[in-house]
Protein backbone atom coordinates (compact mmCIF):
# COMPACT_ATOMS: atom_id res chain seq x y z
CA UNK A 1 0.00 0.00 0.00
CA UNK A 2 1.33 3.64 -0.91
CA UNK A 3 2.20 5.76 1.55
CA UNK A 4 0.62 8.53 -0.25
CA UNK A 5 -2.44 9.78 -0.99
CA UNK A 6 -3.49 12.57 -3.65
CA UNK A 7 -7.14 14.01 -3.28
CA UNK A 8 -8.58 16.77 -4.79
CA UNK A 9 -11.87 18.57 -5.03
CA UNK A 10 -13.24 20.39 -8.46
CA UNK A 11 -11.69 23.78 -9.09
CA UNK A 12 -14.39 26.01 -8.72
CA UNK A 13 -15.56 28.86 -10.92
CA UNK A 14 -14.55 32.03 -9.72
CA UNK A 15 -17.86 33.30 -11.32
CA UNK A 16 -19.87 33.07 -7.68
CA UNK A 17 -18.95 32.28 -4.16
CA UNK A 18 -19.75 28.89 -2.47
CA UNK A 19 -23.06 27.63 -2.32
CA UNK A 20 -23.88 23.82 -0.12
CA UNK A 21 -23.26 22.06 -3.49
CA UNK A 22 -19.60 23.21 -3.35
CA UNK A 23 -19.35 23.56 0.17
CA UNK A 24 -20.44 19.64 0.81
CA UNK A 25 -17.69 18.23 -1.89
CA UNK A 26 -14.97 20.27 -0.19
CA UNK A 27 -16.04 19.13 3.03
CA UNK A 28 -16.37 15.09 2.28
CA UNK A 29 -13.04 15.66 0.29
CA UNK A 30 -11.79 16.73 3.66
CA UNK A 31 -13.26 14.76 5.83
CA UNK A 32 -10.97 12.16 3.56
CA UNK A 33 -8.13 13.81 3.27
CA UNK A 34 -8.22 13.76 7.21
CA UNK A 35 -8.81 10.32 7.65
CA UNK A 36 -6.28 9.37 5.11
CA UNK A 37 -3.87 11.25 7.44
CA UNK A 38 -5.05 9.69 10.16
CA UNK A 39 -3.96 6.62 9.02
CA UNK A 40 -0.33 7.72 8.98
CA UNK A 41 -0.34 8.72 4.68
CA UNK A 42 1.49 11.18 3.27
CA UNK A 43 -1.52 13.71 1.71
CA UNK A 44 -1.75 16.13 -0.81
CA UNK A 45 -5.30 17.30 -0.32
CA UNK A 46 -5.46 20.44 -3.12
CA UNK A 47 -8.71 22.44 -3.71
CA UNK A 48 -9.26 25.64 -5.86
CA UNK A 49 -10.81 27.85 -7.97
CA UNK A 50 -10.95 27.98 -11.97
CA UNK A 51 -10.18 31.32 -13.24
CA UNK A 52 -10.66 31.33 -16.91
CA UNK A 53 -13.24 31.19 -19.81
CA UNK A 54 -16.23 32.76 -21.20
CA UNK A 55 -18.26 32.46 -17.92
CA UNK A 56 -16.00 33.68 -16.24
CA UNK A 57 -15.39 37.22 -18.04
CA UNK A 58 -18.90 37.85 -18.49
CA UNK A 59 -19.46 37.91 -14.78
CA UNK A 60 -15.78 40.13 -14.24
CA UNK A 61 -17.85 42.30 -16.93
CA UNK A 62 -21.25 42.35 -15.43
CA UNK A 63 -19.16 43.57 -12.01
CA UNK A 64 -17.06 46.93 -13.80
CA UNK A 65 -13.73 44.68 -13.17
CA UNK A 66 -11.13 43.41 -15.40
CA UNK A 67 -11.01 39.57 -15.55
CA UNK A 68 -7.86 39.22 -12.87
CA UNK A 69 -8.61 41.83 -10.57
CA UNK A 70 -12.26 39.71 -10.72
CA UNK A 71 -10.62 36.74 -9.81
CA UNK A 72 -8.10 37.72 -7.24
CA UNK A 73 -10.88 38.84 -5.40
CA UNK A 74 -13.33 36.13 -5.42
CA UNK A 75 -10.29 33.37 -5.14
CA UNK A 76 -9.66 35.22 -2.12
CA UNK A 77 -12.81 34.92 -1.22
CA UNK A 78 -13.16 31.13 -1.52
CA UNK A 79 -9.79 30.93 0.73
CA UNK A 80 -11.83 33.06 3.27
CA UNK A 81 -14.66 30.22 2.72
CA UNK A 82 -12.67 26.89 3.51
CA UNK A 83 -10.32 28.58 5.84
CA UNK A 84 -13.47 28.87 8.24
CA UNK A 85 -14.92 25.86 7.23
CA UNK A 86 -11.29 24.07 8.79
CA UNK A 87 -10.56 22.43 5.08
CA UNK A 88 -7.22 20.90 5.43
CA UNK A 89 -6.31 21.98 1.52
CA UNK A 90 -2.57 21.74 1.76
CA UNK A 91 -2.23 24.15 -1.70
CA UNK A 92 -5.24 26.24 -3.62
CA UNK A 93 -5.03 25.92 -7.20
CA UNK A 94 -5.42 29.14 -9.02
CA UNK A 95 -5.59 28.29 -12.97
CA UNK A 96 -3.91 31.88 -13.48
CA UNK A 97 -1.12 31.04 -11.70
CA UNK A 98 1.68 31.44 -14.18
CA UNK A 99 3.00 27.72 -13.31
CA UNK A 100 -0.31 26.81 -14.43
CA UNK A 101 -0.39 28.23 -17.54
CA UNK A 102 3.04 27.05 -18.35
CA UNK A 103 2.19 23.37 -17.38
CA UNK A 104 -0.87 23.54 -19.50
CA UNK A 105 0.70 24.63 -22.74
CA UNK A 106 3.56 21.76 -22.46
CA UNK A 107 0.88 19.80 -22.63
CA UNK A 108 -0.85 21.05 -25.39
CA UNK A 109 1.87 21.13 -27.81
CA UNK A 110 2.46 17.18 -26.53
CA UNK A 111 -1.24 16.18 -27.76
CA UNK A 112 -0.02 18.75 -31.14
CA UNK A 113 3.13 16.84 -31.57
CA UNK A 114 0.96 13.32 -31.02
CA UNK A 115 -1.38 14.46 -33.94
CA UNK A 116 -3.72 14.28 -31.52
CA UNK A 117 -5.00 17.86 -32.40
CA UNK A 118 -6.58 19.12 -35.64
CA UNK A 119 -8.17 22.47 -37.09
CA UNK A 120 -12.03 22.10 -38.09
CA UNK A 121 -15.18 24.03 -37.71
CA UNK A 122 -17.91 23.68 -34.92
CA UNK A 123 -21.31 24.19 -35.62
CA UNK A 124 -24.04 23.64 -32.61
CA UNK A 125 -25.26 24.52 -29.79
CA UNK A 126 -23.43 26.22 -26.99
CA UNK A 127 -24.34 26.69 -23.42
CA UNK A 128 -21.99 29.23 -21.72
CA UNK A 129 -23.13 28.25 -18.41
CA UNK A 130 -21.73 25.04 -19.28
CA UNK A 131 -18.85 25.70 -20.77
CA UNK A 132 -19.92 22.97 -23.49
CA UNK A 133 -21.15 22.23 -26.61
CA UNK A 134 -24.36 20.21 -26.68
CA UNK A 135 -25.86 18.04 -28.81
CA UNK A 136 -29.68 17.44 -28.90
CA UNK A 137 -29.68 14.66 -26.15
CA UNK A 138 -28.07 17.16 -24.07
CA UNK A 139 -30.80 19.84 -23.65
CA UNK A 140 -34.42 19.27 -22.42
CA UNK A 141 -37.00 21.39 -24.78
CA UNK A 142 -34.09 22.80 -26.66
CA UNK A 143 -32.71 24.35 -23.27
CA UNK A 144 -29.91 23.26 -20.74
CA UNK A 145 -31.17 21.59 -17.54
CA UNK A 146 -28.39 23.22 -15.42
CA UNK A 147 -28.82 26.44 -17.06
CA UNK A 148 -30.87 29.85 -18.19
CA UNK A 149 -32.22 29.76 -21.70
CA UNK A 150 -30.39 32.93 -22.81
CA UNK A 151 -27.46 31.03 -22.15
CA UNK A 152 -27.81 28.30 -24.67
CA UNK A 153 -26.97 29.48 -28.02
CA UNK A 154 -26.02 28.59 -32.26
CA UNK A 155 -22.36 28.93 -32.78
CA UNK A 156 -20.28 27.92 -35.67
CA UNK A 157 -16.62 28.78 -35.57
CA UNK A 158 -13.12 27.71 -36.36
CA UNK A 159 -11.62 25.29 -33.23
CA UNK A 160 -8.69 23.06 -32.91
CA UNK A 161 -10.36 19.42 -31.77
CA UNK A 162 -8.74 16.55 -29.84
CA UNK A 163 -9.30 13.01 -31.18
CA UNK A 164 -11.36 12.42 -28.29
CA UNK A 165 -13.08 9.60 -30.04
CA UNK A 166 -9.75 7.61 -30.57
CA UNK A 167 -9.16 7.11 -27.07
CA UNK A 168 -12.89 6.23 -26.53
CA UNK A 169 -12.56 2.18 -26.62
CA UNK A 170 -9.52 2.18 -24.40
CA UNK A 171 -11.54 4.78 -21.86
CA UNK A 172 -14.46 2.66 -22.08
CA UNK A 173 -12.24 -0.73 -21.19
CA UNK A 174 -10.37 1.29 -18.46
CA UNK A 175 -14.58 1.77 -16.70
CA UNK A 176 -15.57 -1.46 -17.23
CA UNK A 177 -12.69 -3.26 -15.57
CA UNK A 178 -12.98 -1.07 -12.77
CA UNK A 179 -8.72 -0.14 -13.45
CA UNK A 180 -10.18 3.74 -13.50
CA UNK A 181 -12.98 3.65 -10.79
CA UNK A 182 -15.75 5.40 -11.27
CA UNK A 183 -17.88 5.77 -8.38
CA UNK A 184 -20.84 4.84 -6.97
CA UNK A 185 -21.78 2.23 -9.75
CA UNK A 186 -24.84 4.42 -11.01
CA UNK A 187 -22.80 7.14 -12.07
CA UNK A 188 -20.25 4.65 -13.60
CA UNK A 189 -23.67 2.64 -15.37
CA UNK A 190 -24.06 6.12 -16.99
CA UNK A 191 -20.70 6.92 -18.36
CA UNK A 192 -20.57 3.74 -20.10
CA UNK A 193 -24.28 4.15 -21.45
CA UNK A 194 -23.32 7.61 -22.87
CA UNK A 195 -20.08 6.01 -24.24
CA UNK A 196 -22.67 3.53 -26.02
CA UNK A 197 -24.21 6.34 -27.57
CA UNK A 198 -21.40 7.85 -29.86
CA UNK A 199 -19.19 9.88 -28.76
CA UNK A 200 -17.18 13.33 -30.99
CA UNK A 201 -14.17 14.23 -31.19
CA UNK A 202 -13.72 17.22 -28.58
CA UNK A 203 -13.71 21.19 -29.16
CA UNK A 204 -10.18 22.27 -27.50
CA UNK A 205 -10.27 26.17 -28.09
CA UNK A 206 -12.10 29.08 -28.58
CA UNK A 207 -11.61 31.57 -30.73
CA UNK A 208 -13.68 34.63 -29.72
CA UNK A 209 -13.33 34.23 -25.88
CA UNK A 210 -9.54 35.89 -25.49
CA UNK A 211 -9.56 35.15 -21.34
CA UNK A 212 -7.51 31.98 -20.80
CA UNK A 213 -4.36 30.12 -22.00
CA UNK A 214 -3.57 31.18 -25.68
CA UNK A 215 -2.76 27.97 -27.82
CA UNK A 216 0.69 27.67 -27.96
CA UNK A 217 1.27 27.58 -31.60
CA UNK A 218 -1.69 29.75 -32.93
CA UNK A 219 -2.48 32.85 -30.15
CA UNK A 220 -5.70 33.91 -31.68
CA UNK A 221 -7.19 30.77 -30.01
CA UNK A 222 -7.87 30.21 -26.46
CA UNK A 223 -7.76 26.83 -25.12
CA UNK A 224 -11.07 25.80 -24.25
CA UNK A 225 -11.44 26.30 -20.46
CA UNK A 226 -12.75 22.09 -19.37
CA UNK A 227 -9.31 21.44 -20.92
CA UNK A 228 -7.21 23.59 -19.14
CA UNK A 229 -8.92 22.98 -15.51
CA UNK A 230 -8.33 19.26 -16.09
CA UNK A 231 -5.04 19.70 -16.27
CA UNK A 232 -4.50 21.50 -12.92
CA UNK A 233 -4.66 18.21 -11.20
CA UNK A 234 -1.39 17.36 -12.97
CA UNK A 235 -0.14 20.98 -13.10
CA UNK A 236 -0.37 21.05 -9.30
CA UNK A 237 2.11 18.32 -8.47
CA UNK A 238 4.22 20.16 -10.69
CA UNK A 239 4.08 23.48 -9.16
CA UNK A 240 4.62 22.08 -5.88
CA UNK A 241 6.98 19.46 -6.38
CA UNK A 242 4.50 16.99 -5.54
CA UNK A 243 5.89 15.04 -8.66
CA UNK A 244 5.46 11.74 -6.94
CA UNK A 245 1.82 11.85 -5.81
CA UNK A 246 0.34 11.74 -9.34
CA UNK A 247 -1.74 9.62 -10.50
CA UNK A 248 -4.06 10.97 -7.64
CA UNK A 249 -5.81 8.36 -5.65
CA UNK A 250 -9.19 10.10 -6.22
CA UNK A 251 -11.16 13.11 -8.05
CA UNK A 252 -13.85 14.02 -5.90
CA UNK A 253 -16.80 15.88 -7.50
CA UNK A 254 -20.58 15.98 -8.11
CA UNK A 255 -22.72 14.72 -10.91
CA UNK A 256 -22.59 17.56 -13.48
CA UNK A 257 -19.12 17.35 -13.88
CA UNK A 258 -18.73 13.03 -14.04
CA UNK A 259 -17.88 12.94 -18.07
CA UNK A 260 -15.18 15.91 -17.58
CA UNK A 261 -13.47 13.62 -15.16
CA UNK A 262 -14.39 9.74 -16.18
CA UNK A 263 -13.82 10.22 -19.61
CA UNK A 264 -12.49 13.66 -20.92
CA UNK A 265 -10.00 13.47 -18.43
CA UNK A 266 -8.58 9.81 -19.07
CA UNK A 267 -8.75 10.11 -22.91
CA UNK A 268 -6.25 13.71 -22.23
CA UNK A 269 -3.90 11.21 -19.72
CA UNK A 270 -3.77 8.46 -22.52
CA UNK A 271 -3.00 10.37 -25.62
CA UNK A 272 -0.54 11.83 -22.87
CA UNK A 273 0.86 8.93 -21.97
CA UNK A 274 0.50 9.81 -18.05
CA UNK A 275 -0.95 7.31 -15.41
CA UNK A 276 -4.82 7.82 -14.98
CA UNK A 277 -6.56 8.98 -11.30
CA UNK A 278 -7.18 5.63 -9.30
CA UNK A 279 -10.92 6.63 -7.92
CA UNK A 280 -13.28 9.12 -9.43
CA UNK A 281 -15.88 9.54 -6.76
CA UNK A 282 -19.38 11.55 -8.22
CA UNK A 283 -21.51 12.61 -5.58
CA UNK A 284 -25.43 13.88 -6.45
CA UNK A 285 -26.69 17.08 -5.49
CA UNK A 286 -28.53 18.05 -2.34
CA UNK A 287 -32.28 19.17 -2.98
CA UNK A 288 -34.21 21.54 -0.89
CA UNK A 289 -37.68 20.41 0.00
CA UNK A 290 -37.75 17.63 -2.95
CA UNK A 291 -36.77 20.50 -5.42
CA UNK A 292 -33.53 21.86 -7.01
CA UNK A 293 -31.77 24.26 -4.66
CA UNK A 294 -32.34 27.97 -6.74
CA UNK A 295 -32.48 31.70 -6.28
CA UNK A 296 -35.76 31.81 -8.16
CA UNK A 297 -37.51 28.92 -5.70
CA UNK A 298 -36.00 31.02 -3.22
CA UNK A 299 -34.73 27.81 -1.59
CA UNK A 300 -31.19 28.20 -1.11
CA UNK A 301 -29.53 27.41 2.03
CA UNK A 302 -26.33 29.10 2.51
CA UNK A 303 -22.58 27.68 3.91
CA UNK A 304 -22.89 30.96 6.00
CA UNK A 305 -26.41 30.43 7.03
CA UNK A 306 -25.21 26.86 8.59
CA UNK A 307 -22.39 28.17 10.06
CA UNK A 308 -24.36 30.88 12.12
CA UNK A 309 -26.52 28.06 13.35
CA UNK A 310 -24.87 25.19 13.76
CA UNK A 311 -21.14 26.30 13.91
CA UNK A 312 -18.42 25.00 11.66
CA UNK A 313 -18.44 21.25 13.51
CA UNK A 314 -22.00 21.17 13.26
CA UNK A 315 -21.86 22.75 9.54
CA UNK A 316 -19.12 19.81 8.98
CA UNK A 317 -21.51 17.18 10.64
CA UNK A 318 -25.02 17.70 8.55
CA UNK A 319 -23.38 18.22 5.69
CA UNK A 320 -22.10 14.91 5.78
CA UNK A 321 -24.84 13.27 7.77
CA UNK A 322 -27.04 14.07 4.50
CA UNK A 323 -24.23 13.72 1.66
CA UNK A 324 -25.51 12.87 -1.43
CA UNK A 325 -23.96 9.40 -2.47
CA UNK A 326 -25.85 7.27 -5.25
CA UNK A 327 -28.80 9.21 -5.16
CA UNK A 328 -29.56 13.16 -4.84
CA UNK A 329 -29.96 13.79 -0.80
CA UNK A 330 -33.24 15.81 0.44
CA UNK A 331 -32.42 18.53 3.24
CA UNK A 332 -34.23 21.26 4.64
CA UNK A 333 -33.44 23.64 7.81
CA UNK A 334 -36.07 22.23 9.52
CA UNK A 335 -33.95 18.66 8.46
CA UNK A 336 -30.87 20.36 9.59
CA UNK A 337 -32.48 21.23 13.23
CA UNK A 338 -33.68 18.40 13.96
CA UNK A 339 -30.77 16.05 13.15
CA UNK A 340 -28.38 18.67 14.79
CA UNK A 341 -30.95 18.60 18.21
CA UNK A 342 -30.97 14.54 18.22
CA UNK A 343 -27.20 13.81 17.38
CA UNK A 344 -25.35 16.01 18.56
CA UNK A 345 -27.12 18.14 21.62
CA UNK A 346 -29.20 15.51 22.75
CA UNK A 347 -26.92 12.56 21.27
CA UNK A 348 -22.83 13.27 21.76
CA UNK A 349 -22.96 16.73 23.78
CA UNK A 350 -25.62 15.53 26.41
CA UNK A 351 -23.86 12.53 26.82
CA UNK A 352 -20.17 13.68 27.05
CA UNK A 353 -21.57 16.35 29.95
CA UNK A 354 -23.24 13.28 31.25
CA UNK A 355 -20.35 11.35 31.77
CA UNK A 356 -18.02 14.31 32.35
CA UNK A 357 -19.77 14.82 35.69
CA UNK A 358 -18.31 11.62 36.88
CA UNK A 359 -14.70 11.19 35.36
CA UNK A 360 -11.36 11.41 37.17
CA UNK A 361 -9.39 10.92 34.36
CA UNK A 362 -9.98 8.26 31.46
CA UNK A 363 -7.75 6.06 29.35
CA UNK A 364 -8.21 6.63 25.62
CA UNK A 365 -8.74 3.72 23.68
CA UNK A 366 -6.84 3.52 20.12
CA UNK A 367 -8.59 0.60 18.62
CA UNK A 368 -10.62 1.86 15.94
CA UNK A 369 -14.11 0.31 14.73
CA UNK A 370 -13.09 -1.79 11.47
CA UNK A 371 -16.94 -1.30 10.01
CA UNK A 372 -16.66 2.82 10.45
CA UNK A 373 -13.16 2.90 8.27
CA UNK A 374 -14.32 0.80 6.07
CA UNK A 375 -17.27 3.13 5.49
CA UNK A 376 -14.53 6.54 5.24
CA UNK A 377 -12.56 4.06 2.64
CA UNK A 378 -15.86 3.64 0.62
CA UNK A 379 -16.68 7.62 0.82
CA UNK A 380 -19.79 6.85 2.80
CA UNK A 381 -20.22 9.50 4.81
CA UNK A 382 -23.68 9.29 5.60
CA UNK A 383 -22.83 5.77 7.15
CA UNK A 384 -19.98 6.81 9.41
CA UNK A 385 -22.42 9.13 10.69
CA UNK A 386 -25.34 7.20 11.42
CA UNK A 387 -22.81 4.39 12.80
CA UNK A 388 -21.44 6.89 15.15
CA UNK A 389 -24.83 7.76 16.44
CA UNK A 390 -25.41 3.66 17.07
CA UNK A 391 -22.62 4.26 19.70
CA UNK A 392 -23.58 7.01 21.00
CA UNK A 393 -26.90 5.64 21.91
CA UNK A 394 -25.17 2.61 23.44
CA UNK A 395 -22.95 3.84 25.91
CA UNK A 396 -25.97 6.31 26.78
CA UNK A 397 -28.13 2.89 27.42
CA UNK A 398 -25.43 1.31 29.02
CA UNK A 399 -24.55 4.58 31.78
CA UNK A 400 -28.42 5.01 32.10
CA UNK A 401 -28.67 0.64 33.03
CA UNK A 402 -25.59 0.95 35.01
CA UNK A 403 -26.38 3.92 37.06
CA UNK A 404 -23.18 4.25 38.64
CA UNK A 405 -24.61 7.62 40.41
CA UNK A 406 -25.85 4.93 42.60
CA UNK A 407 -22.46 2.60 42.80
CA UNK A 408 -19.23 3.44 45.25
CA UNK A 409 -15.94 2.49 44.54
CA UNK A 410 -14.43 0.49 41.86
CA UNK A 411 -17.89 -0.75 40.98
CA UNK A 412 -18.33 2.96 39.85
CA UNK A 413 -15.00 3.56 38.27
CA UNK A 414 -15.62 0.62 35.96
CA UNK A 415 -18.74 2.18 34.80
CA UNK A 416 -17.38 5.52 34.47
CA UNK A 417 -14.31 4.42 32.54
CA UNK A 418 -16.05 2.04 29.96
CA UNK A 419 -18.07 4.99 29.14
CA UNK A 420 -15.43 7.60 28.74
CA UNK A 421 -13.07 5.35 26.47
CA UNK A 422 -16.26 4.51 24.40
CA UNK A 423 -17.08 7.98 23.77
CA UNK A 424 -13.10 9.09 23.28
CA UNK A 425 -13.62 6.42 20.10
CA UNK A 426 -16.38 7.92 19.06
CA UNK A 427 -14.65 10.99 19.38
CA UNK A 428 -12.06 9.43 17.37
CA UNK A 429 -14.12 8.43 15.22
CA UNK A 430 -15.74 11.20 14.39
CA UNK A 431 -12.51 13.62 14.44
CA UNK A 432 -12.28 13.85 10.65
CA UNK A 433 -15.93 15.23 10.16
CA UNK A 434 -15.72 17.36 13.91
CA UNK A 435 -12.12 18.14 14.33
CA UNK A 436 -12.36 20.69 16.98
CA UNK A 437 -15.26 19.09 18.77
CA UNK A 438 -13.55 15.65 19.39
CA UNK A 439 -10.77 17.49 20.75
CA UNK A 440 -12.39 19.23 22.66
CA UNK A 441 -14.25 15.93 23.71
CA UNK A 442 -11.24 14.15 25.17
CA UNK A 443 -10.02 17.79 26.84
CA UNK A 444 -13.36 17.34 28.91
CA UNK A 445 -13.38 14.11 29.33
CA UNK A 446 -9.77 14.05 30.80
CA UNK A 447 -10.55 16.83 32.98
CA UNK A 448 -8.22 19.37 31.14
CA UNK A 449 -10.96 21.68 30.71
CA UNK A 450 -14.47 22.01 32.84
CA UNK A 451 -17.35 20.04 31.44
CA UNK A 452 -19.39 22.21 28.71
CA UNK A 453 -22.44 21.65 26.58
CA UNK A 454 -20.63 21.27 23.33
CA UNK A 455 -23.78 21.59 21.12
CA UNK A 456 -26.43 23.73 21.92
CA UNK A 457 -29.88 23.03 20.95
CA UNK A 458 -32.07 24.58 18.11
CA UNK A 459 -34.68 26.14 19.46
ZN1 LIG B 1 -25.54 24.55 -19.16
Amino acid sequence: MSDRFYITTPIYYANDVPHIGHTGTTIFADIIARYQRSLGKDVFFLTGTDEHGEKVAKAAESAGKNPQEFVDELALKWQEYWKKLNISNDQFMRTTLPGHEKVAQELLVLLQAKGDIYKGVYKGIYCWGCEEFKSEKDLVDGKCPEHRPDQVEYREEDNYFFKLSKYIPRVKDLIESGELSVEPENKKAEMLARIEGGVNDLSASRQNVTWGVPIPWDTSHTTYVWIEALMNYYSATKIWNKEGFWPADVHFLGKGNNWFHSVIWPALLLALDLPLPKRVFVHGYYNVEGRKMGKSLGNVISPGELMDRYGVDGTRYLLAASMPYADDSDVSMKWFDEKFNSDLANGLGNLVSRVAKFVNGGSPSKERVALINTYYDNFKLNEVISESQKLVKFVNDYFSSEAPWKLEGDARKVVIDAAVEKIIEIANLLEPVMPESSSEIRKILSGEVPSKNLFMRIV
